[in-house]
């Protein structure tokens, strides 16, 4: 098994890229650990009830809650793949975590994919992003607009913004953003595994500059 880390701020398309990879390739699986999470959260699962209070609040939910999770899921993948890892790592101690991780299933860490977009960009795409609760499929009113207004291509649910899409949790999210993930660009900038990719531009565009990130 491969891993690709996508890096970037909340709203920079790490899923919405990843989602367009996969479509294309089928030996790539995404993994969000906000979506993990956020299920654990729907099912009221332990890890859920104790993780839904951090993200509310914009904040990181504990390291060992997301790194089981992250561990339980790449145990259980059998046979080659990469995983699009989106979301984890997000600081450096669980970069650490994700290295033993990788070490312990005999995987291996292929390359570390930065999508760069200015703050600015980052509050506007995500006061226009929409999700949806029955399928997870993503939207943006502007950018990636479903065929009927508020209503998901796949599945018909009726779109909603996520809870912690709102101004006050953005603000928080974007510097817990600062303060936490970026450390991880020079961590693995030493290590030489960094690609750093415009994250702007038609959503085309920034898959095929990943792709070639990534040959
Ligand atoms: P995301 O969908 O990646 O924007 O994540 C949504 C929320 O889930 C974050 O604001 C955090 O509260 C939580 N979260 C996601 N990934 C992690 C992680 N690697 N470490 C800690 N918290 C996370």
């Amino acid at each position: 098994m491969n891993v690709v880390i996508l890096l970037g701020g909340p709203g920079s398309g790490k899923g919405t890229i990843a989602g367009r990879l996969v479509a294309a390739d089928p030996t790539l699986r995404h993994v969000s650990s906000g979506d993990l999470l956020r299920d654990a959260v729907k099912r009221q699962t332990a890890a859920g009830v104790e993780a839904d209070g951090y993200m509310k609040r914009g904040e990181l939910v504990p390291d060992a809650i997301i790194a089981r999770m992250i561990a339980d899921l790449m145990a259980g993948i059998a046979g080659p793949c990469t995983l699009l890892l989106d979301g984890f790592p997000r600081t450096v101690a669980q970069a650490g975590i994700l290295d033993g991780t990788i070490a312990g299933c005999g995987a291996s860490l292929a390359a570390v994919v930065l999508l760069e977009v200015a703050d600015e960009i980052l509050v506007d795409r995500i006061a226009g992003r929409r999700a949806c609760p029955g399928c997870g499929a993503g939207y943006h009113v502007t950018n990636i607009p479903p065929r009927v207004a508020g209503r998901c291509d796949a599945c018909g649910s009726a779109l909603t913004v996520r809870k912690d899409d709102n101004p006050e949790t953005v603000k928080h999210r974007l510097a817990v953003y600062q303060a936490q993930t970026v450390p991880l660009i020079e961590f693995y900038e030493a290590r030489g595994a960094l690609r750093r990719v415009p994250g702007i531009g038609p959503i085309d565009e920034i898959a095929e500059r990943v792709r070639r990130a990534l040959s």
